[in-house]
Formats: C-alpha cells, sequence, structure tokens
C-alpha cells in the first residue's frame, strides 16, 4: 500500500518537478512509435504517466506484484496533477461543482474493482482497489463508494481546489451545455482545454503477471453523475493475463459504445499486435461515426504478454510513458489518425 505520509514530505519538490519538466519532455526525451521490450515494465497514459511511472517502478524493480505498482503509480497524479486538473485531489468539476471522480483497477486473475461519480475522496484507484478486494462487488457508485472508502478508513475531504472552481466558474459564464466536445487543446468547446485527461497504466511484473488501472475526474463541467469510460471494466480498462491489457483516454461515450480496451485485448488474442490494436479500435469509432471523427480524442494504450506495447489515437497529441530497467522516463508520442 502506498505510504502516504512519505509522500507529502517529497509532494512539494514533485510538484515543481512537475510543472518544470511538462515544457521540455519534447525536446528532451528520445521518441519511438512502438517498443519491444523486457518485463517488468510499466506504460501510462499522456505526460503525467512519467511520474506514475517512476513510482510504479519502486514497486517492479524489487519484484513487487504489477497490481501494487499500479495503485502506487496512479496515486501520484491523484495527488499531484497540478497540471491538467484532471485526476483525482485537483479534479475539474461537473457543471454544478461537483469534483466526481472514476477509477478502475484489475489484476493478473482477472479480478477488478470500481468506483464512479464517487466525492470527496483524492484517492479512487485505493477505493477501486478494497471494492476488488474487500467486497463481493465489482463496482460501487455515488455516495455509496464515499461511505465505503470512509468506512475502510480513508479520509473524507473537500476536492474542489480553488483552481478549479476558478475554472469553472469562468466556464459558467459562457457554459451552453454540449457533450461533444474533447479535440486536443480545444478551447472552443465546453470544458475547452480543462477536457481531459485519464491515467490509464498497465504494468507487467517480474513475474510476467499483468495488471492495469486508471483514474480520473472524466469529462471537465459534464453533467452532474455522467460517468465514463474510465471506471468501466472493458472499456476503461482491460487485462487478460493470457494475452494482454489495454487503457484509455478521451471521450469515454465512443470508448464505452465499442467497449474499447475489451476490443483492444481480443484484438491482440487474435494475433495483432499492441498498436494494430490499438488502431483498429480507433478506426471501429471512427467507421461508426465518420462525423465524430474530427471533432472527438480517443485514445488506446496497449501491452501484450511479450512486453510489447502501443498506441493509437483519433487525434494528434496523445503521448504515453514507458519505464522498465533500461528507460525510467520515456514519453511516446502516439501514432493518430489525423
Ligand atoms: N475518458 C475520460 C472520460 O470520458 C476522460 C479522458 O480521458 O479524457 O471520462
Amino acid at each position: 500500500m502506498f505510504n502516504r505520509r512519505k509522500f507529502i514530505k517529497t509532494g512539494a519538490a514533485s510538484a515543481s518537478l512537475l510543472l518544470l519538466d511538462k515544457q521540455s519532455f519534447a525536446e528532451i526525451l528520445p521518441r519511438q512509435k512502438t517498443g519491444k521490450e523486457q518485463f517488468p515494465i510499466v506504460i501510462s497514459t499522456w505526460d503525467f504517466g512519467v511520474y506514475a511511472n517512476k513510482e510504479a517502478w519502486k514497486t517492479l524493480s524489487k519484484g513487487g506484484r504489477a497490481l501494487d505498482a499500479i495503485e502506487a503509480g496512479a496515486r501520484v497524479p491523484e495527488e499531484l496533477d497540478i497540471t491538467n486538473g484532471t485526476v483525482g485531489r485537483t479534479g475539474t468539476p461537473d457543471r454544478d461543482g461537483h469534483v466526481t471522480l472514476d477509477s478502475c483497477i484489475m489484476d493478473e486473475f482477472g479480478n477488478c474493482g470500481s468506483v464512479a461519480a464517487m466525492e470527496n475522496i483524492a484517492h479512487p484507484i485505493s477505493v477501486a482497489r478494497m471494492v476488488m478486494e474487500r467486497t463481493p462487488h465489482v463496482m460501487l457508485v455515488g455516495e455509496g463508494a464515499t461511505q465505503f472508502a470512509v468506512e475502510q478508513g480513508m479520509k473524507k475531504e473537500k476536492l474542489l481546489t480553488p483552481k478549479a472552481e476558478k475554472a469553472w466558474k469562468e466556464w459558467l459564464k459562457t457554459a451552453k451545455y454540449s457533450p461533444v466536445m474533447n479535440v486536443e487543446n480545444g478551447t472552443n468547446r465546453p470544458g475547452g482545454k480543462y477536457n481531459h485527461d485519464t491515467i490509464g497504466m498497465l504494468a507487467i511484473d517480474a513475474k510476467g503477471n499483468i495488471s492495469g488501472g486508471c483514474t480520473t475526474s472524466g469529462m471537465a463541467f459534464k453533467m452532474h453523475g455522467r460517468v465514463g469510460d474510465s471506471p468501466i471494466i472493458g472499456a476503461g480498462l482491460y487485462v487478460d493475463n493470457e494475452v494482454g491489457g489495454a487503457t484509455s483516454t478521451g471521450v469515454g461515450e465512443e470508448v464505452i459504445r465499442n467497449v474499447g480496451s475489451f476490443l483492444v485485448v481480443e484484438l491482440m488474442r487474435q494475433g495483432l499486435s499492441p498498436e494494430e490494436a490499438c488502431k483498429e479500435a480507433v478506426m471501429r469509432i471512427i467507421k461508426k461515426k465518420p462525423e465524430n471523427a474530427e471533432k472527438v480524442q480517443v485514445g488506446f494504450l496497449a501491452i501484450n504478454k511479450k512486453g510489447e506495447y502501443g498506441a493509437y489515437a483519433i487525434q494528434k497529441g496523445f503521448s504515453y510513458a514507458v519505464c522498465n530497467a533500461e528507460k525510467q522516463d520515456l514519453l511516446i508520442s502516439g501514432k493518430s489518425y489525423y
């Protein structure tokens, strides 16, 4: 389990690092389109994945279990996502001003747990794991999820940061609710640049076992009660220890409609590489709704049992982070349809 006290001690230093490094990733880090790697390995969506991976690596490099690495890693952006405001403590609220968080986790045995639309708890990934390990259920939502988290010893706290509140109030001034959104860096749509991101993580430990997790505050300024793909097993995340794992980011509705992550894993089972499987899932979304292809972003990230990884997105701008024995902070620009 994550050592919260120790993390807070180093929190301030890590926060400024995050801001500084975000500017320079593009220049300083080597890039490649796909990878063939040895395990242990951990891969994560977006640039904050670099920090999440580093924390996960502490567990993986000591021979620890992929599931523990995923939980520890996902907690980093939940705590410190000071640049994006889309995960955990600094998440952006819904249109009524509530920060509601979605998360799920899945292990090498096919066990899984999830929380959706949960308020007032900063670490949904840990609650998702508790649902998996301490209840006979897979998913808890809303007040029930918060109640369960508190019963399990999690701290109940206010999550709307001053920065997120300011952004929400700005948005309210001109807001016309339309759930069509989420083009990279788009500022002319509801939520604009605050629209996303989710951290989706996949890890293979030294024993070759795969686990995954994902956590997000979801679509910015969403309808109260809206739940995206991220807490839905098969949509935002899927792991099959015989084949591999997949996770997604972007417009959750499109991912749910196509059961995206399950689809990617099943395509890998049929012999496609991780990147080919991600591309095929993206193409299916585009084929069903060509009119959406220019308006929405969806990105898939996948790893197979051999430790090969790959990604594919609809729009440009999707990146993912890779960490293994050779490279601790690799950020890769994913291929895309546009
Ligand atoms: N997939 C998330 C959702 O729809 C948001 C994102 O990844 O950008 O809630």
